[in-house]
């Protein structure tokens, strides 16, 4: 990996590209696209974490808190970007770790739990043998021992379509995700609008804190959230 100069203005955001692109082999190119469109919206955020965020943060705590068997699923670019981040928060919270890909290859399923076992989470992923109804081919793939039965999934950086799924199948979906208008922002139940890396330390945090926030209004955070992105442009 090349790495930024430390001194460089935007050295945390030249960091992740590199992260991704040194595990460019289990990453999926259409991710970089994705992280591309997120590098956008997080100049609108200012590049900090908002304070709507910070609710669905909190929001996210208390489900993670209450559920009885939480799942982390993680695909390239959460592990690329955040496999330490994702380590912490399933030792705290107890949830499990899936890898599970839209763009799924068994080698890229190998690789991204080889990289999650290098931080000590052992994830499930690889020996995929359930499904989630109503979606086609290799991206309906997911562990009945993970997914399949979890109450509470938190799926960073998803797509809309798996996201619409999950919520079909009656689990309780958190998503981080820097578009609040993409449709997975507006299908979960909980959207973190935030920078993925950013927001898992709070999270991890809150968990450990036992601090929660029970009564959140999903629609109303990405409201809140456009808002807050509004008043920066026009300011
Ligand atoms: P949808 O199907 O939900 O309408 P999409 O087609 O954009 O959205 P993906 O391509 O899977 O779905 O995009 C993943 C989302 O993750 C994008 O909305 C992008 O803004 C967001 N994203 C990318 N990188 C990060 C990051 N580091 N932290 C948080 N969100 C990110």
């Amino acid at each position: 990996m090349v790495l930024p100069p430390k001194d460089h203005p935007r050295y945390k955001s030249l960091l992740a590209r590199e992260k991704l692109v040194d595990a460019s082999e289990f990453v999926a190119k259409q991710g970089l696209i994705a992280h591309g469109r997120g590098e956008a919206f997080d100049y609108l955020l200012g590049e900090q974490t908002c304070l709507p965020a910070l609710s669905a943060i909190k929001a996210a705590s208390s489900a993670l808190i209450e559920a009885k068997n939480p799942v982390i699923s993680v695909n390239g670019n959460v592990v690329a970007l955040a496999a330490r981040e994702v380590a912490r928060l399933s030792e705290i919270s107890g949830a499990k770790v899936e890898v599970n890909l839209f763009h799924r290859t068994p080698e890229r399923v190998a690789g991204l739990t080889k990289m999650m076992k290098k931080v000590g989470i052992d994830a499930l992923g690889v020996n995929a043998d359930d499904k989630i109804p109503g979606l086609s081919s290799e991206r309906a793939k997911c562990c009945s021992d993970g997914i399949g039965s979890a109450d509470v999934v938190l799926v960073p950086l998803e797509d809309g379509d798996r996201c619409e799924a999950l919520v079909k199948m009656g689990k309780k979906v958190i998503t981080i995700d820097l578009n609040p208008l993409s449709r997975t922002a507006q299908t979960a139940h909980i959207t973190i609008v935030d920078e993925l890396t950013r927001c898992l330390p709070l999270l991890s945090d809150f968990v450990k804190e036992k601090n929660g926030l029970d009564s959140f209004n999903n629609k109303q955070c990405l409201t809140d959230v456009l808002n807050y992105m509004a008043e920066r442009i026009s300011s």
